[in-house]
């Protein structure tokens, strides 16, 4: 069994790989982007995985920052004058708002643990506040199958990850399920 720190090494490459590949769609596509540095309109209360709520929660309590209160599920407790105070380290959510996202179509039972899908379909999704001219009927013209972030690959590495730290002690003592990231307390 790998220790936690390792486990966390690799988790930190990956979301530098994450970042990598959304800055390289965010060249492409540039030019219909709008969302810029303020726009937290992404930025709800989202739950995380045992381990990125680990991971996010350590940079709080070694970083001595304080997560804002509790106001509404439309408000992520780390946004301090809708800038993001964890923005380095934030989850792979983060790193994907705005961009468009290839899925295979999904469902979540009542603990959000994803349960399979009968005859999944591929789908390409995105944010309309951020590509405003892109429609259901123009989507095809702009986004290129293989210029999109294909969530699969992602949370596929993500999820074994995320499986080896429900097996150290730490994992353990956090449990299986998902964690709602305002969880995390002020230091
Ligand atoms: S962690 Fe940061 S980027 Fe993610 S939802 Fe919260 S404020 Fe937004």
């Amino acid at each position: 069994m790998r220790t936690v720190d390792a486990i966390l090494k690799d988790y930190r490459a990956f979301l530098s790989d994450v970042s990598e590949e959304a800055a390289r769609l965010t060249e492409i596509y540039r030019e219909y982007m709008v969302c810029k540095k303020g726009c937290s309109q992404c930025c709800t209360d989202l739950t995380l995985l045992p381990l990125e709520w680990f991971a996010l929660d350590k940079v709080v309590q070694d970083e001595g920052l304080h997560p804002q209160p509790y106001v509404s599920e439309e408000r992520c407790t780390m946004l301090d004058n809708d800038a993001c105070m964890v923005y380095p380290y934030r989850p792979l959510i983060c790193r994907t708002h705005g961009l468009p996202l290839l899925y295979l179509t999904q469902d979540y039972n009542d603990a959000g643990i994803r349960i399979k899908v009968d005859e999944p379909e591929w789908q390409i999704s995105w944010c309309d506040l951020n590509f405003t001219d892109v429609s259901e009927e123009t989507m095809e013209d702009i986004f290129d199958p293989e210029d999109v972030l294909n969530m699969e690959e992602w949370n596929l590495i993500l999820g074994k990850l995320n499986r080896e730290f429900l097996k150290t002690p730490e994992g353990k003592a956090l449990g299986k399920n998902r964690i709602p990231l305002k969880n995390i307390s002020a230091s």
